[in-house]
């Protein structure tokens, strides 16, 4: 089928290099001029795996880039928005750009179409986005609600095999040309769920606060066992085997981070606000999530007797593996407050320097911190280690030269990654999350 996709960031580029792939011809489209040139020499602009393979494999032939939407719209009766909904001061989802498009699509079209919302929108702006392209388009203009649930770092598995395909639309003509859309995902059992506009713009969020809720709730359990000197370990193990549970999104550690978690919950709980409802449980998850970082800079701080003059290395920039992505991201989050009481850091991802060069910029801190290519160098001098991501690179470090290269003797592992029994044979002073501390 022929479709055009408009915003080409995580979203909107996994999309249309997989529908590509599935033999779709797809045009994305984007403002970022300096984007879609790098796009068109075949370089992705973050780091997604197997991405810029798929890329390769599909342009020019059925991916194409371009910002003129017009041209885009061309013979195209699909056109999917996947522009960023980035956070509004007061936490509300900033829609203008999604509501920008919504117009320039309806001025510009010259056939009816339907417009898939792809991104993260509060319910209610399908409506919103419906009275837009009637008000502006004499082509009739079908809005459909259809969120994306892919992770970053899986994102290309995730969306070619989704859990599900949530189709909001009241529209059976719009429904049944997303269905053929969809249809090479869809063949090894049937994954479209349809349901109206306003629960497929719920699901999202709700799907979204839970997973994030339930990462808040494990380390609430983490924190106490850390005070009671329990095992969050043994409790994970023992309660995820409750299959009414299961194992899923029950790690502790440093706080969730990224792009979607904390701004998503912000949203549901503005929007709660909006309709004079007050969503506590996701307020609660927002507000929980500041606590793992505390504890962590309290524990640093009292293991190091205060952190001015201090070195500390930092093992994992990006908010999780697999992605260069750093938005929100408690090793950031870390950092800055380890900056703030007068430490030096040394810091090592394995993909996110850039990312995290820009954000030490923005944040007036690059001077104190050195972003280093290799782990055992970030190790170097440093009075504490703390793993704040759980790369696999991370896992099994030698930890013998650990201790010959750090000042100090403190590892903490914000992940629960490592096998602290290795650190503390080293002669290391092992603290994860909610475990007890050992080789004191
Ligand atoms: P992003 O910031 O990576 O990309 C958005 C792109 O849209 C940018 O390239 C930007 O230049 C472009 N854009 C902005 N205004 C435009 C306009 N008027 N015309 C054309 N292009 C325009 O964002 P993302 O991470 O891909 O997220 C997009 C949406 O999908 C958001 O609502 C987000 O919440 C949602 N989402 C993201 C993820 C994720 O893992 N990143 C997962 C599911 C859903």
């Amino acid at each position: 089928m022929k479709i055009a996709i408009v915003g080409t960031g995580y979203v909107g580029l996994v999309a249309g290099a997989c529908f590509a792939d599935a033999g779709s011809d797809v045009v994305c489209v984007d403002v970022d001029k300096s984007k879609l040139a790098r796009l068109e020499a075949g370089h992705v602009p973050f780091f997604e795996p197997g991405l810029e393979d798929l890329l390769k494999r599909n342009c020019p032939a059925r991916l194409r880039f371009t910002s003129d939407l017009g041209a885009a719209l061309d013979g195209r009766r699909i056109v999917l928005v996947a522009v960023g909904t980035p956070p509004n001061e007061d936490g509300s989802a900033d829609l203008s750009h999604v509501l920008a498009v919504a117009r320039e699509v309806a001025q510009l079209a010259q056939r009816d179409l339907v417009l898939v919302l792809k991104s993260t929108v509060p319910v209610g702006t399908n409506s919103k986005v419906s009275a837009i392209v009637q008000k502006e388009s004499k082509s009739r203009i079908s809005v459909v609600s259809n969120p994306e649930f892919l992770k970053e770092g899986d994102a290309i598995n995730d969306f070619l095999k989704p859990d599900r395909i949530v189709i909001g639309t009241e529209d059976d003509r719009a429904f049944e040309l997303l269905s053929r859309l969809y249809a090479p995902f869809n063949r090894q059992r049937n994954r479209l769920l349809r349901m109206s506009p306003m629960s497929a713009e719920i699901v999202k969020y709700a799907a979204n606060a839970l997973l994030a809720t339930r990462i808040s709730f494990m380390n609430e359990i983490a924190r106490l066992c850390d005070a009671a000197n329990g095992d969050v370990e043994d409790v994970r193990i023992a309660l995820g085997s409750d299959q009414r549970i299961g194992y899923h999104f029950l790690y502790p550690g440093l706080g969730f981070g990224g792009s979607c978690f904390p701004k998503d919950l912000r949203a549901l709980v503005r929007t709660g606000e909006e309709l004079g409802i007050r969503l506590e449980l996701s307020r609660a998850a927002t507000v929980a999530n500041e606590a793992p970082v505390a504890d962590l800079l309290r524990h640093l701080d009292d293991a190091l007797g205060g952190l001015s003059g201090k070195v500390i290395a930092v093992w994992g920039l990006a908010f999780k593996p697999r992605t260069d992505d750093v938005r929100e991201a408690p090793a950031l989050k870390l950092i800055e407050q380890v900056v703030a009481k007068g430490a030096r850091v040394r810091a090592m991802d394995p993909q996110a320097t850039q990312t995290a060069r820009a954000r030490l910029v923005e944040a007036k801190i690059l001077d104190k911190v050195e972003l280093l290519a290799d782990p055992y160098e970030a190790c170097t001098g440093a009075d504490a280690l703390v793993v704040a991501t759980e790369w696999s690179e991370f896992r099994s470090p030698d930890a013998e030269r650990l201790k010959r290269l750090m000042r100090g003797r403190h590892v903490f592992d914000g992940r629960n990654t490592l096998v602290a029994e290795e650190i503390v044979e080293a002669g290391l002073v092992y603290r994860g999350v909610g475990r007890p501390v050992l080789g004191a």
